[in-house]
């Protein structure tokens, strides 16, 4: 049977999209995975033969390529090969896994920690194990979509409350029963916008309306805070969060997730979540370089020192140039163009200008917010930050955002 010549209602879904790619590709607007040809030295990349500024990455500390981490995953491979047997309940738990499990917890002051293959899939499966039928799940409007999936995943009753909203958030809990098990859902920093969650008084609901607490940090680790422990160490408060999770493909250069916590809901996951039990472990050489890169992290303190001056610089310069980046706060900094098509065209002309960032629209973020999604990382030089909102700036202006 042919699949594109059949007529229902999947196969016009399929055509639909066939036409809006086209069409995009005829405006030169079509940026969806652009081929990346080279990594470069000092967060530069090769796209189109052409060398670009990267302000698109979310290797905020500038750690992919770190000869300390490149090593660890070269030995590991060595010693240990490319693959884990299959799962880790089977055959496939290594001590390298052990090892990368105890940095984690340590990094994130717990009792224990476990990694799953990806941020995504820890998402899904944690929250799917904790929460089913009958539960609450509370989660931000603007969360991460592997939350979103992992709260419906659970068939537990799904509120969402406005973005960083604690009046509606209260309200939501309030009106649910009493005697029920809950759960609050937030990212530290949101993925889109770059701004972030109102921990003290989060943990202030969840205490009173006695729900759990999970926090996503997949852009806090290595970020927030002085040392860059996360979101605790960024706001001084150490007691509240119950379930920490976080992923190992972002500041971290590696792949994977994990959560952190107390040791019997760590031994409750091992034993109950399904990416943890049908799913094969994370490669030798992922693990290791995960391993050896919360170590790095500790042991370049200037890192964080350069991201957050850079991030300054980021979003100061922006503001002076007078684009709207919503309420960021860090490294993300959105900025604002309203409708797709222009989201789309200063885009182009900041590629044309060899600046390397992407747009985010529509579904992706509310319709009218299409949006550059720019990021700073401690791998760029002032000189070249400033050059780059040059560039955002002369386009904005020929389109008449700014003036
Ligand atoms: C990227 C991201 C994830 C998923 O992590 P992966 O490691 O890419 O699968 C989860 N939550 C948030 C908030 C993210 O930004």
């Amino acid at each position: 049977m042919d699949i594109q010549n059949t007529d229902n209602a999947a196969t016009r879904r399929i055509a639909a999209l066939k036409d809006r790619v086209t069409l995009m590709k005829e405006h030169d607007y079509y940026f969806y995975n652009q081929p990346i040809e080279e990594i470069l030295e000092g967060a530069k990349v090769r796209v189109k033969g052409r060398v670009m500024g990267m302000y698109g990455s979310y290797s905020y500390l500038g750690l992919v390529n770190h000869p300390r981490i490149n090593e660890a995953a070269k030995k590991a491979v060595d010693k240990w090969g490319t693959g884990t047997n299959g799962v880790r309940t089977l055959a496939g738990t290594l001590t390298l896994h052990t090892e990368l499990e105890e940095t984690i917890s340590n990094f994130k002051h717990t009792e224990a920690a476990i990694t799953y293959t990806s941020g995504y899939v820890t998402n899904l499966t944690v929250i799917s194990t904790l929460m089913g039928r009958g539960d609450y799940v509370f989660s931000d409007k603007i969360n991460h979509a592997s939350i979103v999936d992992g709260c419906m995943m659970s068939g537990a009753e799904f509120r969402r409350f406005r973005h960083n909203d604690m009046e509606h958030l209260e309200g939501l809990l309030k009106a649910a029963p009493t005697d029920i098990a809950k759960l609050v859902i937030a990212d530290s920093v949101f993925s889109m916008d770059g701004d972030i969650i109102d921990l003290p008084t989060t943990i202030q609901l969840c205490k009173k309306y006695n729900a759990w607490l999970m926090i996503d940090e997949a852009h806090s680790v290595g970020v927030l805070g002085k040392t860059g422990r996360g979101i605790e160490e960024y706001f001084g408060i150490y007691e509240g969060i119950d379930i920490k999770m976080g992923t190992l493909s972002k500041t971290i250069p590696s792949v994977g997730g994990y959560v952190a916590g107390q040791k019997g809901l760590i031994e409750y996951l091992r034993h109950g979540s399904r990416a943890y039990i049908f799913s094969a472990a994370l490669p030798p050489a992922q693990a290791a370089a995960a391993n050896e890169s919360f170590k790095v992290i500790l042991d370049e303190p200037w890192r964080i020192e350069k991201l957050n001056q850079n991030t300054k610089q980021f979003i100061g310069g922006l503001k002076g140039r007078g684009f709207d980046t919503l309420l960021t706060e860090t490294a993300i900094v959105p900025v604002l163009c309203g409708t797709d098509e222009r989201a789309f065209e200063l885009t182009k002309q900041c590629q044309e200008n060899d600046v390397f960032v992407l747009p985010v629209v529509s579904p992706a973020v509310q319709e009218g917010l299409s949006r550059l999604r720019a990021t700073v990382t401690a791998a760029h030089e002032t000189s070249e930050i400033e050059r780059a909102m040059d560039v955002i700036y002369e386009a904005g202006k020929k389109m008449g955002m700014v003036k």
